[in-house]
């Protein structure tokens, strides 16, 4: 029902803020819904030890599932641990438990301790090879707001990093530090890796503020910033108690539409 391209290669897009409640969940759990709603294989990774990204899309993430906890510390595969999420064909989701909040500090001591994820996901994606299942279009990665080890694991995994950023007073504020880690990881870990994609998100039309704050982002990141910007909307908010992506609790909502709207300019400026 679409004719967006299937890019050339696994596009890895990392969500990441250090700020908290900017909507980096809310845009993970639903830019990798509406991707799957446009006909591509999306998978979900959760490293956020609040695991809200395994509520959001439906998956079991009590004490007992195995977890990507047990990926980045104990060597299990994400095949053993990927789940499909019930409510969106084509999203599979590798969950989150509390176990996660120790991984920082388990992650210190190990062997590789940045390139576990990296490793994990290289692995499952020739594992899917194997046998014979698709290639996985697109892979988010929904980070903790925070820049410690897991996030590094989450930079070290992607090329891309997908930042939203609220738009309020104060906007801009912390994201040099962001963009110094994120520098700091291209030059010593991983090349290839850039900021591709600025999403402004709970964008109020009505006020003169979200439009200064939309001029001010722009004048930072001209290349990166969709045209397409999160609303403010009561139905996003409300979907994850649901545990359903905005776009399966009610499609024709604004918010819902940006979703896909923002989705499908992530695949065109990906060509
Ligand atoms: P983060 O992952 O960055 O901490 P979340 O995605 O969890 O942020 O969002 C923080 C809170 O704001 C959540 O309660 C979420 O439901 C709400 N929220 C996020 N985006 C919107 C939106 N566009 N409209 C209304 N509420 C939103
Ligand atoms: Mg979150």
């Amino acid at each position: 029902e679409t004719d967006l391209e299937r890019p050339s290669e696994t596009r890895i897009i990392t969500v990441s803020n250090q700020k908290g409640g900017v909507g980096k969940t809310t845009s993970t759990v639903n830019l990798a819904a509406a991707l799957a709603d446009h006909g591509f294989n999306v998978l979900v990774i959760d490293i956020d030890p609040q695991g809200n990204a395994s509520t959001a899309l439906g998956v079991p993430h009590s004490a007992d599932t195995d977890s990507i906890y047990d990926v980045l510390i104990d060597d299990l595969s994400i095949a053993e641990v990927v789940a499909q999420c019930p409510d969106v064909d084509r999203l599979s989701v590798v969950p989150a438990t509390i176990h996660l909040a120790g991984a920082e500090i388990e992650l210190v001591s190990l062997v590789a301790r940045e390139q576990r994820l990296q490793r994990a996901l290289e692995e499952y994606q020739r594992h899917r090879e194997t046998e014979g299942q698709e290639r996985l279009d697109y892979v988010f990665i929904d980070c903790p707001p925070s820049l410690g080890l897991l996030t590094v694991n989450a930079f070290v995994a992607a090329k891309e990093v997908l930042i939203p950023i609220q738009c309020e007073y104060y906007a801009l504020e912390g994201l040099s530090q962001l963009l110094n880690n994120i520098n700091m990881i291209q030059k010593h870990l991983n090349p290839p890796l850039r900021v591709s994609t600025i999403l402004l998100t709970m964008y109020d039309a009505r006020t003169n503020l979200a439009s200064q704050v939309v001029q001010e982002v722009k004048q930072h990141f001209p290349n990166e910033v969709l045209e397409a910007k999160i609303p403010r909307s009561v139905r996003i908010a409300e979907a994850p108690s649901y545990q359903q992506s905005v776009i399966s609790y009610d499609r024709s909502s604004t918010g819902a539409l940006a979703y896909l709207e923002a989705a499908a300019e992530i695949v065109q400026r990906g060509r």
